[in-house]
């Protein structure tokens, strides 16, 4: 009598799935495409799943925004000047990734628009000399 309630209890072949919601709940799955507990489960992952996911992405990029602010403010501080150039390089050895700013503005350099990256509470322009760059910093 033992036995058979056992075999009842588990009679599929499928083996045991945790939900893909992320709730980390174990489950036996009655069909060979159910990859959730429930609907409720599904549904939970079907509104929260890309949305998470694209939190992920914002907060990845706010990250490196201020890594970027913070790479400029340390150069800022050691040079002590409104503006100021150095080889890209330096900047780059701590981190620095140029692709990432907020804005772009234009800034007058001796009379002539110059196009610059705006960070946050820095912007930068690249200028290249040969087959050297360097970065000109200001503070906005
Ligand atoms: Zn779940």
């Amino acid at each position: 009598m033992k036995q058979k309630e056992k075999k009842q209890e588990n009679p599929s072949p499928l083996a045991l799935r945790i939900c893909d919601c992320g709730c980390g709940i174990e489950f036996q799955p009655k069909r060979a495409d159910q990859f959730h507990l429930n609907s409720n489960h599904y549904d939970f992952a079907y509104n929260h799943g890309p949305r998470k996911e694209k939190y992920a992405e914002e907060r990845k990029v706010t990250k490196a925004i201020r890594k970027n602010d913070r790479i400029l403010e340390k150069y800022f501080r050691m040079f002590k000047k409104d503006v100021f150039q150095l080889h890209l390089l330096i900047v780059e050895a701590d981190g620095f990734n140029e692709g990432m700013f907020t804005r772009v503005i234009e800034i007058p350099v001796q009379s002539v628009s110059k196009h610059f990256h705006v960070i946050l509470k820095y912007c930068f322009r690249i200028i290249k000399q040969g087959n050297i760059n360097y970065i000109e910093i200001r503070k906005l």
